[in-house]
C-alpha cells in the first residue's frame, strides 16, 4: 500500500518506520502522472529499497504569464499510477509546507541554465533547482530519477548537485513516446485534437535533424535549420511559435565548432497554445 504524507515532519517519521539502513529512491514530478512518470517510478523500484515520489506543482519555475493555475492536478489519480508503479510513499506537500517563509531562500543558477529554456522562461530555472534542493534535503535521498524529455533539466540538476556537493547521485531515463513519436508530457492532455495530431511533427523534424547528423553534416547550425525547416507550419486551425532549434554539445548544451561526437538536438514550440519541448541524441557516422 502506498502511503500518502503531506509534510516533511510526516514524510521523515514514515521514511524512519520503513527504512532499515537500505536505498532511497526519489522521483520528483508535478504530477498527473503518465507512462513517462511510470518508467522513471518503475526503475526506481527496480534499484531502490524505498521509493518516494513526490508530487508538487512548484510555483517558483512557472513565470507569472504562464499555466501554474491551470497546470493539470490529480492527487487521487497520481496516488493511484505511483501505487500501481511500486511506490511505497507519495509526498504531495502544500506550497507553504515547501515554502514556509516566501522569498527568503532561493537557489541561483546560470550558464547552463541561462540558455533554451532559461532564455524563454527566465527565471524557471532558479524555481526548479529551489525545489529539487528543498526536496533532496527534506527526502535524503541516495538516488534521484529524471526524465530525458527535460534535458536542459537534467544537465542543470546534474551541476546543481556537483556543485552544492549534494550526496544524491542522478540517474537518467530515456523519453517515454506515444506510438507517433509524441513525447509523453502532462501537457499533453490539453492540446485540442487539431493540436495533437500536429504536435508528433516536433519528433519527425528531430528525426530529420539526426538524419542529418548521422549522414555526415558536420555543421551544427546546418542540422538546426534542417530541424527548424521541418517543424509544423501554422495553419488556420493549429498555430505554432517556435522558441527555438539547436544541435548542441550533450553536457554544456553549447553549439560545438563542429559536429565530430555525439549532440543533442532540442526543439520548443508553441502548438495550439501549449508549449512543448523535445529533444533526441544523435552521433556522426563515426562516433556511432
Ligand atoms: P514533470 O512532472 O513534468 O515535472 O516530470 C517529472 C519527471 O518525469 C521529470 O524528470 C521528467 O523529465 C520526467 N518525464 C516527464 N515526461 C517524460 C517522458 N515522456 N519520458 C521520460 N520521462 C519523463
Amino acid at each position: 500500500m502506498t502511503e500518502v504524507v503531506t509534510t516533511v515532519e510526516g514524510l521523515r517519521v514514515a521514511l524512519r518506520r520503513r527504512r532499515h539502513g537500505g536505498s532511497v529512491g526519489l522521483v520528483p514530478t508535478m504530477g498527473a502522472l503518465h507512462a513517462g512518470h511510470a518508467a522513471l517510478i518503475r526503475r526506481a523500484r527496480a534499484e531502490m529499497e524505498t521509493v518516494v515520489v513526490s508530487v508538487f506543482v512548484n510555483p517558483t519555475q512557472f513565470g507569472p504569464a504562464e499555466d501554474f493555475a491551470t497546470y493539470p492536478r490529480d492527487l487521487p489519480g497520481d496516488c493511484a499510477e505511483a501505487e500501481a508503479n511500486g511506490a511505497d510513499l507519495v509526498f504531495a506537500p502544500s506550497v507553504a509546507e515547501v515554502y514556509p517563509a516566501p522569498d527568503s531562500v532561493r537557489v541561483a543558477v546560470g550558464g547552463l541554465a541561462r540558455r533554451l529554456e532559461g532564455a524563454a522562461r527566465p527565471g524557471h530555472f532558479d524555481g526548479v533547482a529551489t525545489v529539487v534542493t528543498k526536496l533532496f534535503g527534506a527526502v535524503g535521498c541516495d538516488v534521484a530519477y529524471f526524465g530525458e524529455k527535460d534535458y536542459q533539466q537534467l544537465r542543470l540538476v546534474v551541476q546543481l548537485v556537483r556543485e552544492l556537493f549534494l550526496p544524491v547521485e542522478i540517474r537518467a531515463v530515456p523519453i517515454v513516446r506515444e506510438p507517433d513519436g509524441l513525447a509523453l508530457s502532462s501537457r499533453n492532455r490539453r492540446l485540442s485534437p487539431a493540436a495533437r495530431c500536429v504536435a508528433p511533427g516536433l519528433y519527425r523534424a528531430l528525426c530529420v535533424g539526426r538524419a542529418e547528423v548521422e549522414g555526415g553534416e558536420r555543421d551544427p547550425t546546418r542540422v538546426a535549420s534542417a530541424i527548424a525547416a521541418s517543424l509544423p507550419r501554422t495553419t488556420e486551425e493549429v498555430p505554432v511559435e517556435v522558441d527555438y532549434a539547436v544541435c548542441v554539445d550533450p553536457e554544456t548544451l553549447e553549439t560545438p565548432p563542429e559536429v565530430t561526437g555525439p549532440v543533442r538536438l532540442l526543439v520548443a514550440a508553441r502548438v495550439g497554445g501549449i508549449r512543448l519541448i523535445d529533444n533526441l541524441a544523435a552521433s556522426p557516422p563515426e562516433a556511432a
